[in-house]
Order: C-alpha cells, then structure tokens, then sequence
C-alpha cells in the first residue's frame, strides 16, 4: 500500500461512532481537542517521520502499541497512508477489559492485526506466589520486579529482530520526558522512533476528533495514561500526565520499557522502603 488512504476505505463511520469513546459528549475529544497553530505542519511531520522509519528499517520497524490514545493516533496514520509496519503489543494479563477491547477494534477499523505478547505463564505463577498477587503496592522493588515479568521479559521477545520500534512518547508527557527526539538510539542497538515527539494533548485530541479515531473509553474517566489496571488512577486537575501511574510512589513514574526517559531513582527508592499500604480507592483524584 502507500499513499494516503481516505477514512471512507476504513470501517464505516456509523459503526466507529457507535463504539465507546467515540462520541464527543462529556468525553476527553469535548475536554481536550483544539486545534492550534502548527497542528497541520507537525501532523506532516509525523508522517515523515513514519515513512523515513518505513524506508530505513522497512520489516525491520515496529510500531509497539501501549494501545493509549497517542499510539492509536500512530495507528492510524500508518494505516491512513498504508505504511509496511506491524503492530505489536503486551499482554501483562493486568490491563483492563477495556483497554485489551482495542485490539479487535483495531483489526476491524483498519484491518491490521496486531500481535500480543504475554508474560511465560510459569515465571507470573512463581512471582504470584512468592509474592501476591498485588505487591507493587510494598515497594518499589516490588514493583519493578512485577514490571520486569510482566513487561520487560515479554517486550524483549517483542523486539528480538527488529532493529527500530515505534512509541507515542511525547515531550509534554512528564519532565523526565520533556527531551524525546523523533529518533534515539534505545540503549540496545535499536532505534527507537517517536513520532509524536512535539505533539500536545490538544493536538492529540484533535487528531482523534479529526479522524475519528477509536480510542480508550477510560480517557473519558481522566485517565491520560492508562497502564495496567492496579497501576492506573484518574488524575486531578493540574495534575502531570502521569501522576496516575504508580502514584504511591515517589519515583520517576517508568517501568522499564522506556528508560532513556527515566531519572536513576534516588536511594531511597532503590534501596529497602518501608511498606505503604494498598491504595484503596482511586476516585478522590477524580477532577
Ligand atoms: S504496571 Fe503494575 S501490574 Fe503492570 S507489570 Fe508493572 S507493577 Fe505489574
């Protein structure tokens, strides 16, 4: 394919508009979309960027979905102007309904599948039970090493022969954040591509708007980053993006898969903590 590829050869629009979160009544596209100076220049941009990615690493590129509205917006241009580059995302086997509900969506709005890579059963088994089901809440160490099984050892068996991945990684998203270039070498021999790099949230939204784009319905509920469903609370207003990931914690909100981006954490977080109790309720931050 290449080209750009009108919205009338996807999914008709009366049965995206049917989906959840694709209306704009009391949704994140009425809170958030705006079209503002530069939108349509960094739009071009991004589709460089993805054909650039295309033509240099051709099988080779990877869009890896976290399945967030910003690597739906990707999606959709790469299908939109037919780019060669396949679609893969994590299976932590802690996400919510509604976040895993994306991936038919997908194949049946632009017709790509997408791959799904999951944690070894055994290895989950054997951290479940040495440590509970939920033991990200104790400490950090916790958390990471549940990140580590859930994530890491699976994102490596994502990447394993390709040599460029794609992510919606946006400067505006954090301060750890705030330097992402278009292109970064990942630390591993890869390249690691980020299309959106400039793009705001109000762009983000006005993409979605533009292009009806289905998305996560929890954006709706203030969620702006959605990871697994006991790591992910709505933020309050005037909160950063992600102070909803991990949000006990006083860390630099990474779990490993992008950490180019993450400050070392400090002693404190590293070594021994004391235990903080479950969160139990994440509905006070609600705005
Ligand atoms: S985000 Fe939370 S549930 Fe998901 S892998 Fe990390 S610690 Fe585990």
């Amino acid at each position: 394919m290449s080209g750009e590829v009108s919205s009338l050869d996807f999914a008709p629009l009366s049965e995206v508009s049917a989906l959840p979160g694709a209306t704009n009544v009391g949704s994140a596209i009425g809170l958030y979309a705006r079209q503002t100076a530069g939108f349509d220049e960094r739009v071009a941009r991004t589709v460089e960027v993805l054909k650039q990615a295309a033509a240099d690493f051709g099988p080779g590129a990877l869009q890896s979905t976290s399945l967030g509205v910003e690597d739906m917006v990707i999606t959709d241009l790469i299908a939109r102007h037919g780019l060669p580059i396949a679609l893969a995302t994590l299976d932590t086997g802690k996400l919510h309904a509604e976040t895993l509900a994306l991936i038919p969506r997908i194949h049946d709005r632009y017709g790509i599948e997408v791959e799904v890579f999951a944690p070894v059963r055994e290895q989950v088994v054997h951290f479940v039970r040495a440590n509970g089901e939920e033991p990200m809440y104790r400490s950090v160490e916790l958390r990471k090493a549940c990140c580590g099984v859930r994530k890491l050892e699976p994102l490596s068996r994502m990447l394993a022969g390709r040599t460029a991945w794609i992510t919606g990684l946006r400067r505006e998203q954090s301060a750890n954040r705030a330097e992402v270039p278009f292109r970064e070498d990942d630390g591993h021999g890869r390249t690691k591509i980020n299309p959106l790099a400039e793009w705001s949230w109000a762009d983000v939204w006005h993409y979605v708007q533009q292009h009806v784009v289905p998305y996560n319905p929890l954006h709706d509920e203030f969620m702006p980053s959605i990871g697994c469903a006991p790591c992910t609370r709505a933020i309050a207003v005037g909160e950063d993006f992600r102070a909803g990931r991990w949000w006990w914690e006083d860390s630099s909100k990474e779990c490993g898969l992008h950490a180019t981006h993450a400050e070392p954490d400090s002693p404190s977080a590293t070594e021994s903590e004391p235990e903080a109790s479950p969160p139990t309720s994440t509905s006070g931050a609600q705005a």
